[in-house]
């Protein structure tokens, strides 16, 4: 069965330094999507007539309107420079967040895990 997708409209860009900035959409009917502080989307982005999928964490709060995700650029990186380049008012598809099992039974055991590889989502968290 395909991913189901979502279509969110770029609202903001917060850049934090010339290499990290977050982006801010909102989904299209001004939907929320429900979910676990930790979890990621795949956004599918249409680069060199291809279609690169690239998770991100978010780093938003589950009650907020729109969602973050908290992007570093990656030197020679397609995902990333195509995500720098966008402006607000863009459209982006992405996925319904996703999350193991396993990483949800760790979450739930251990709501602080400074320790993660993955540094976006303790915003969330
Ligand atoms: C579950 C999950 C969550 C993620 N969450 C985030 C997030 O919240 N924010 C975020 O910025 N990224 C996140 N990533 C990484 C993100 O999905 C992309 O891999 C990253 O943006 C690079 O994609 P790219 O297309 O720009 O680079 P690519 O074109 O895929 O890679 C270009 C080159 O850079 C190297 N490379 C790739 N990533 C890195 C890196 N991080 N550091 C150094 N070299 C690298 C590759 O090996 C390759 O040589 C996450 C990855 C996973 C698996």
């Amino acid at each position: 069965m395909p991913a189901a997708r979502h279509v969110a409209t770029l609202e903001r860009i917060a850049e934090w330094s010339a290499g990290t900035r977050s982006l801010f959409l909102r989904l299209e009917g001004d939907a929320r999507l429900a979910f676990i502080p930790g979890q990621f989307v795949s956004l599918a982005l249409p680069v060199g007539g291809a279609e690169l999928v690239r998770p991100y964490s978010l780093a938003s709060n589950p009650e907020d309107d729109v969602l973050e995700i908290c992007v570093d650029r990656v030197p020679g990186g397609a995902g990333s420079a195509y995500l720098f380049a966008l402006r607000p008012g863009a459209a982006l598809s992405l996925s319904r967040p996703i999350c193991s099992k396993t990483t949800e039974r760790r979450l739930i055991s251990r709501p602080y895990d400074p320790g993660g590889g993955i540094g976006r989502p303790l915003r969330g968290l």
